[in-house]
């Protein structure tokens, strides 16, 4: 496998002169330098291909979290089928992407056709997972950024099918990001003030607008991803999340009633476009920042 000959590598390359328990660490053959791995994957085009094959993996999972979550089952077992004539799908069906493009979009069982929507969320997770690895600042950021990241994945599919965005997402999403920033990786204070703000600033957005036009626009759903959003963004990213989600929502809702696809009232998933909103915040917030580093700094 592609992965594993990758992940070899960092292991025959730390030689580093360095002294005491880190050097006897190093030295024992079963040790992993996490830190020299973490490197490779950030650095190297190689370790760059090895991020991107562990994410399509990953996005292949957010796939099955999708379908079946929102339908209450397990995301575990059994093993997937065809939704359509029930035919188990082999090991070597469900590669990433690959399997698609070689069964050219069909069911080998039914030849029904599979959707589209999968080799995107596959690609998709294949780069969420590269962004965060490369731009995080330290490995267990890029872990902590790489799995809210796929959560917010899950939630742009699964309000857009649905209208519902899981308390099984938003809760532990939280409160892993409120534990993260207890240990001390980003300041408890803000991922505080970002639950409040997040959460708290969408609740009242909905009780002003159920109060004015006297109908449920937005859902708690809602409420409960964008206080996850600010556990991890912070309450600058929570705000700018709302603001630009609300902004691209509120213009392709515009832009469905001038084809004359909705009407004004129509409920669009506004869960689908605060998601993608938080991942501009994520990763082009620290974009623009190296880029204003290397412009300045050199
Ligand atoms: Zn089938």
């Amino acid at each position: 496998m592609a992965v594993a000959a990758a992940v070899a590598v960092p292991w025959a390359g730390c030689c580093r002169s360095v002294t005491g328990r880190r050097a006897r660490e190093l030295e024992d053959p079963r040790h992993m330098d996490w830190d020299a791995v973490f490197a490779w994957l950030r650095h190297s085009p190689a370790g760059g291909v090895a991020a991107l094959i562990v994410g399509l993996a990953l996005g292949s999972f957010i796939n099955v979290v999708i379908y079946r979550l929102p339908r209450k089952l397990s995301v575990i077992r059994p093993r997937s089928c065809c939704p359509a004539c029930g035919r188990r799908i082999r090991p070597h069906e469900n590669i990433p992407v690959l399997s698609y493009l070689l069964l050219r979009a069909r069911c080998r069982g039914c030849q029904g056709r599979i959707p589209l929507r999968y080799p995107i969320v596959e690609l998709l997770g294949g780069l969420l997972t590269l962004l965060a690895v490369r731009l995080a600042p330290s490995p267990e950021t890029s872990l902590v950024w790489m799995l809210f990241a796929l959560a917010l994945l899950a939630v742009v599919f699964i309000d857009l099918d649905f209208r519902i965005i899981p308390d099984w997402i938003t809760l532990p999403g939280t409160l892993i990001g409120l534990l993260w920033a207890l240990m001390g990786a980003f300041p408890l204070r803000d991922a505080l003030l970002g639950v409040v703000a997040g959460g708290g600033g969408l609740l009242l957005i909905a009780l002003v607008y159920q109060w004015v036009t006297g109908r449920e626009g937005l859902g708690m759903g809602d409420v409960k991803l964008m206080a996850m959003v600010g556990a991890y963004l912070g309450w600058q990213g929570a705000l700018g999340t709302l603001l630009l989600g609300s902004l691209v929502g509120s213009l392709v809702g515009g832009g469905l009633v001038l084809r004359g696809k909705g009407t004004r009232l129509t409920a669009l998933p506004f869960g689908t476009f605060l998601a993608p909103a938080a991942w501009v915040v994520l990763f082009g917030g620290q974009l623009l920042w190296t880029a204003y580093l290397s412009l300045f700094l050199g």
